[in-house]
């Protein structure tokens, strides 16, 4: 891991006058680098030929590094001019996607943005199990090995896959002739199934609460929710029931975009409470703890009980549907307010009273 003191160290040598907000062109790069503009940072993106397009018609990137692969993103070349642009980096799902965390530990030397050690504690689900039941929340029931299925479960696989060949069962046997199946179309490898693990299936509705944490101010801000739009599963509906059958649909979880939501109010005091539970948590397991953003995503059930599945802790995409303002940003801020501008409002303070260590690992 890069130590703290080697991070400090680039950070004396910026200019903090001349700060540059840089981050991987995909998922929430758009939000991240209006938000940045909006306070006044320039912004570079690292992005792959393909996605170019993206951060040409929304030309929000003042400055934008071509690779080839994302692995070339840790190459030496390419931290060195994100160096000489003063960049702190903003990590989001593609990071841990397509670079990896344990790279990203290991070998970014970059300044960046957050805890990169929560991300470690996010992608291992027995970590993220750890710290969100010590956290106090209510969690599904998990299995790892398929002989152990009593109940409905969703298979899933690890890493930030968006849902990707997440699909649902009932027993042992009915896993068998589905993963089958799902290898046979394609939706999974035989390699994912050797690191599946099996959670309770929630009956529910979703919701993935947006927050932010500021460790200038010490406190939790709902900035926005929104739940997802998934392939095929938000679609099973149009299908009638006769037909499902006769096709054998076996509803599969890509996330394609997001929803925002307004929550019930009175959910309002659990929502927030969660969070600064996990927060206060996220303290003893990985110091100084939550730095920015994080999602609990959440079903909630028709006694409201409230089901926390996963944390992200980083900004997630769902937070897109909030770019310009959310009901929830609203009411904290007024008008102007999302994700990624509250990254960049935050970098800004910190650089204002001259503690922007406290913000970048
Ligand atoms: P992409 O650059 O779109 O391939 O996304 C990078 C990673 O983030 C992938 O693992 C995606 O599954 C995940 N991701 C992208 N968009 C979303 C979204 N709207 N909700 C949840 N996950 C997402
Ligand atoms: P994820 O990629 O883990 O955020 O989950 C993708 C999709 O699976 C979302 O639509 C979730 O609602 C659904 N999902 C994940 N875990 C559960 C669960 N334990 N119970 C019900 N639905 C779930």
């Amino acid at each position: 891991m890069i130590p703290k003191n080697e991070i400090n160290d680039t950070l004396r040598d910026y200019d903090p006058k001349n700060i540059t907000v840089g981050t991987i062109g995909s998922h929430s790069a758009l939000n991240i680098f209006k938000g940045a503009k909006e306070e006044g940072f320039k912004t570079v993106c690292i992005c792959k030929k393909e996605n170019e397009i993206i951060y040409k018609r929304f030309p929000l990137a003042d400055k934008i590094i071509l690779i080839d692969d994302y692995s070339e993103f840790l190459d030496e070349k390419v931290q060195q001019q994100l160096k000489q642009l003063n960049t702190i980096l903003v990590p989001h799902g593609s990071f841990n996607a397509y670079v990896g965390t344990n790279q990203m530990i290991d070998r970014l030397e970059l300044p960046m943005f957050g805890n990169r050690q929560l991300l470690h504690w996010e992608t291992n689900r027995e970590k993220q199990k750890e710290w969100l039941q010590k956290a106090g929340l209510r969690l599904p029931k998990t299995f790892n090995d398929p002989e152990e299925i009593d109940r409905l479960v969703i298979a899933k696989f690890p890493g930030a896959m968006g849902g990707k060949g997440y699909f649902i069962v009932e027993s042992a046997k009915a896993f068998h002739t589905k993963s089958a199946d799902m290898v046979k179309r394609g939706h999974i490898t035989k390699q994912n199934l050797e690191n599946i693990h099996f959670q309770e299936y929630i009956i529910g509705v979703n919701a993935y609460p947006l927050y932010f944490y500021s460790p200038l101010t010490n406190e939790v801000e709902l900035l926005g929710m929104d739940r997802r739009y998934e392939s095929t599963v938000d679609s099973i509906g149009k299908i009638p029931a006769q037909e499902q059958l006769e096709i054998k649909v076996n509803p599969t979880y890509t996330v394609v975009g997001n929803f925002p939501i307004v929550a019930r109010e009175s959910l309002l005091p659990e929502i927030l409470t969660m969070a600064e539970n996990v927060v206060k948590l996220s303290k003893q397991i990985a110091p100084p703890g939550m730095i920015g953003p994080f999602c609990l995503e959440t079903v909630i059930t028709d006694d409201l009980k409230i089901y926390t599945f996963e944390i992200s802790a980083r900004i997630v995409a769902g937070s897109n549907v909030g770019i310009g303002t959310s009901p929830y940003a609203y009411l904290k801020y007024g008008e102007g307010m999302y994700m990624g501008r509250r990254i960049a409002r935050e970098i800004k303070n910190a650089v204002a009273n001259k503690e922007l260590e406290k913000l970048v690992y």
